[in-house]
This record gives structure tokens, sequence and C-alpha cells, in this order.
């Protein structure tokens, strides 16, 4: 068996670094031993190495899945810029090109091989691979395969004929998308055996988070702009118009800026971007089309114009900031009008695969983020199922703290009713039942004769959503999205109800802004 010594040689051959990361190396162990390992890491963690060393010291051939034409191009050139014998095939390739690959393959000439998960669904390819040693599967984006996460693409959910039709070969699978249920969906699609799970912290402490609301925001960015001299970042709006106007608005007012999205011609597209990673522009206006595989460490601010979509996108896209450890800023621009724009636009495209009510659900999420009042930082990595000790002293809230009741009775009001219903309710229905409504799925299920039915009448159904999402935000429930958004208790909601621990709210009222608040709903 090779040996993680072996292993290390490679790392200092092939990449030139001294040592493993501390978690990447007990993970090279445990593929080099043959498990199936899945892999929890943040963007510039390190994940790549997990499966590029092994497949440099193995016998025989690693195949990468990977759903990006662009990114797999990328790599293989950076493998052999490394002199690693890599090649990626795809449909994007003549059948003379595809042919030639697969002759390396045949005469043991290749480290790593790439495909698509077309490819290697395709008619004849997994019996072409039983003709090669395959020594590893790595199957890249892993996140892909939930229906449950913000990028799923339905022919992962295929890639379980890997494990079918190579019960004996490892498999490695790696994302950048943390939460519980994207994690149980990995292991249970791919068919893992008894996966040894490696979660890395997902934290980003060097990123100054901060929420502002969204009137006369162009004011507010030229001053953000002017307290961030010649620092490089990225502008995110939901727009390619938007995106354009603001870019042009922004040279007219003599600030370095370009535009970048999927409307424009590869050629165009190539040239901003270069423009951007060369430092000859500082600005980059974008649609989150802008920023998949870009590695630029520097990148010192994310602006987000408009509310994203969700929290998965948001996190994504503000961790392109400080990659090289060095303070940065994240400032995210919140409007009720932006939600209710999303929201139409959410329910206008309605059709049975784009999974409306999950992206409804998701949005709510990420406007009580924007509108909360707890630590911003342990509200986005409660979200990935990370609970953080203390507050994080580098956000807007943290520096200034709103004032807080003690809301320990409403919350034992609220968790008690969640488990007298059986962590049956959704939202919308716990607060019907804590208001004592007589709506027909509270009579329905007979929860008007539960002992919480109504005690929680002298809070308005507006205060109890913001309070159960402040509970949500800071982990004294769950919602699991694949059971009707049913509301589940946590550990910490035990201790809420059986064993005295205090929670504090804060009333909506309460909260300090800096400017008066964007009026909502
Ligand atoms: P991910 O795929 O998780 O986004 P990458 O594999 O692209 O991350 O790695 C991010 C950066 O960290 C790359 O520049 C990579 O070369 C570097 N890196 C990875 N492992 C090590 C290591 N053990 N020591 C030093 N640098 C490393
Ligand atoms: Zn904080």
């Amino acid at each position: 068996m090779v040996t993680i010594r072996k292993a290390r040689e490679a790392l200092k051959l092939y990449f030139g670094y001294e040592q493993f990361r501390p978690m990447q190396e007990q993970i090279i162990d445990g593929v080099l031993q043959g498990k199936d390992v899945v892999v929890l890491m943040p963007t510039g963690g390190g994940k790549s190495v997990c499966f590029q060393v092994p497949a440099i010291v193995m016998p025989g051939i690693c195949v990468v899945i990977s759903p990006l034409i662009a990114l797999m191009k990328d790599q293989v050139e950076a493998l052999l810029a490394n002199g690693i014998p890599a090649a990626y095939i795809n449909s994007s390739q003549s059948a003379d090109q595809q042919y030639q690959i697969e002759n390396q393959c045949l005469e043991g000439k290749l480290k790593l091989l790439y495909v698509s998960p077309e490819k290697l669904l395709s008619s004849g390819f997994l019996s072409f691979l039983k003709r090669i040693k395959v020594s590893l599967f790595a199957v890249d984006e892993a996140h892909c395969i939930s229906a449950w996460g913000h990028d799923f693409r339905p022919e992962y959910t295929q890639l379980k004929a890997i494990k079918q039709q190579f019960p004996s070969v490892p498999v490695i699978a790696l994302t950048a998308t943390a939460d519980k249920l994207t994690q149980k969906d990995i292991q249970e699609q791919l068919y893992l055996r008894n996966p040894e799970v490696y979660v890395a912290s997902f934290d980003r402490p060097n990123i100054n988070l901060m929420v502002k609301p969204g009137r006369d925001r162009f004011n507010k960015i030229t001053e953000f702009l002017n307290r961030h001299h010649n620092q490089p970042g990225i502008i995110y709006c939901l727009s390619r118009k938007g995106v354009e106007a603001l870019a042009n608005k922004l040279k007219a007012n003599g600030y370095s800026a370009t535009y970048y999205h999927a409307g424009m011609s590869p050629n165009q597209r190539a040239k901003a971007q270069e423009d951007f990673l060369r430092d000859n522009v500082q600005i980059v206006c974008a649609t989150i089309a802008f920023g998949m595989g870009i590695d630029k460490s520097n990148v010192r601010w994310v602006i987000h114009y408009n509310l994203p979509k969700n929290i998965e996108g948001y996190y994504q896209e503000i961790g392109r900031a400080g990659r090289d450890g060095a303070k940065s800023d994240a400032l995210l621009f919140y409007s009720f009008a932006d939600v209710m724009n999303m929201r139409n636009m959410l329910q206008e495209n309605q059709s049975r695969e784009t999974q409306t009510e999950l992206q409804l659900v998701k949005l709510e999420r990420m406007q009580q983020f924007a509108e909360a009042s707890a630590c911003r930082r342990r509200i986005l990595l409660q979200y990935f199922g990370e609970t953080m000790r203390k507050d994080c002293g580098n956000c807007d809230i943290c520096r200034n703290p709103p004032v807080r009741f003690d809301g320990t009775l409403l919350a034992q009001k609220a968790l008690s009713a969640i488990a007298r219903t059986q962590e049956q309710v959704n939202m919308g229905l716990l607060v019907d039942v804590l208001r004592g409504a007589r709506t027909s799925q509270v009579m329905q299920h007979g929860f008007d004769r539960i002992k919480t039915y109504g005690a929680g009448r002298e809070v308005s159904t507006m205060d109890w959503n913001r309070y159960l999402h402040q509970l949500l935000n800071e982990g004294y429930m769950e919602m699991a999205y694949d059971q009707g958004y049913t509301l589940k208790l946590t550990e910490h909601s035990n201790q809420v109800l059986f064993e005295g621990r205090k929670v504090q709210l804060v009333k909506f009222e309460d909260v300090k802004q800096e400017e008066p608040a964007v009026k909502a709903r």
C-alpha cells in the first residue's frame, strides 16, 4: 500500500509545498487506505490536492467528475504545468480527440482524467473505464447531487452508477457547501460505504460583514469606494442591465470600473476578467456569472447591490474577498423592494423544475439574515450547521449591538409547541398554533387541543415570525427543507426546555440602525 510519506514527497515534488494542511493529511490517509471520503471545505481550503496527490501516487488513473467544462480545462492545464499527466474528455471535443485520450488511458499514460457527468454516464464509457485501472473516483462540486442545495444538477443523481459498477474503487466526494442535508444526500445518493466525513470550518474571520438599507445606494457606494482607494473589489447586481448601468455610472464619476455578465461575448468576458485579475481595473460590476474559478487572492471587498437569492450564493460570493487572509469588507444592501422583486420573479418562473417553494423559503432566510439583530457570522455559520462559541466581533451587529430582553418564556412556548406537534409543523402553522388561530389545518390536526395552543396570543404574527427566525438563526431550532419545511428541535432547544437555559431576544423596534430602517412589510 502507498504510504502517506510517499504522498508528502509527491506534494513537495509536484506542488512545491512543504506539508499538508492538517485536514488534507487525514483525508489523503483515508483515501490511500481505500476508504470512501466526503470532504466539506470552503473554497480555497485546498480540496484539489486531496485527490490529485493520491492520484499521483496510486497505481492507475483517478477519474474526476466535474460539472463545468471551463473549470476542467483550467485544472488540467495547471496539472500539466506542474508535470502531472492529466487530460479531460467531454462532448465539446471531436470524436477523434476523445479517441486519442482514451488511447492514452489504455496505455497507462495518464494519472488524472476529468470528465463531465454526462460523458461518464454516456453509453459505453463505464465499460471503457473497466478496461483501464481506475484508482479513485473524485466527485467534485458534489453538492450538485442535492435537490435541496442551490445548484442542483439532475445528472448528478445518476452517479450512483459509480459504486454499482465499481464497488471496490474508493470514492472521494468534495464540496464547498456544508449543510447537513447536502452532506446526507451526498453519502446516500453516491452509495458511499461507511465514509469518513471531514468538515472544515467555514469561518472566514477576516471578512467584515455589513448590511445597510438600500436607499440611496449609489452615494453609499461612492463613500465606500473613497475609503477603499485603489483596492480591487466586486459589485454584484441582479440584472445584466443593472450591471452595465452601474459600471457606466461609476466610470462617469471617475472610477476605474468594468462589467461582466453572461450576455457578453466570450472575448469581452475574457477581457473584463483579465483586466480585473491584472489590476488594470479596480472595480468589476457583475452578475453572479462572475467569480467561478477566479483565483485572485487580493480582492479587498465585495458589495451586493441587490439582495442575493439565498445564503449559499451570498456566502460563496463574499468568500471571493480576502482569500489572502488580510482584512476585507462585505457590504450588502437590503431593501424590501428587492425582496418583492425577487419573489415575483420566482413566482413567474414557476414550473416543476424550479422548486419555487424551496427558493421562496431560502429567500426568506436571506431576508431574515439581512434584517437580523444577532452576530451575522453566527447566523451564516449556523446556516451551514456550524455553531460558534462566541460572537465574532467583526460584523456591524457586534460593533453596534441591539438591546435584548429575556425571551426565554417566548422561546419555551414556541419550542414546546414544536414538541407537542411532534415536530410536524412549518413556521406558518406554528404561528397559527401559538396564536390560537382556528384555521382548517389547525383544526384538522387537532392542534387546538394541545397545551400550547394560543399560548402566544399576545404576540402579533409578524413579531412571531421575527422571533422564530431569531431562534432559527441562533440554532434553537432547525428547518427541514426535505420534510415540508417543518421545524425540528435541537440540542439547544432541549437545554431551553429542560435545563433552564436563558434566551435573549431582540425586539424589532429596538434594533439600532445607522439610518431609519427601510419600511418592511
Ligand atoms: P479549493 O479547491 O478547496 O477551492 P484549491 O485546491 O484550489 O482549493 O487550493 C487553494 C489554494 O491553496 C491553491 O492555491 C493551492 O495550491 C493551495 N494549497 C493547497 N494545499 C496546500 C498546502 N498543503 N500548502 C500550501 N498551499 C496549499
Ligand atoms: Zn458578529
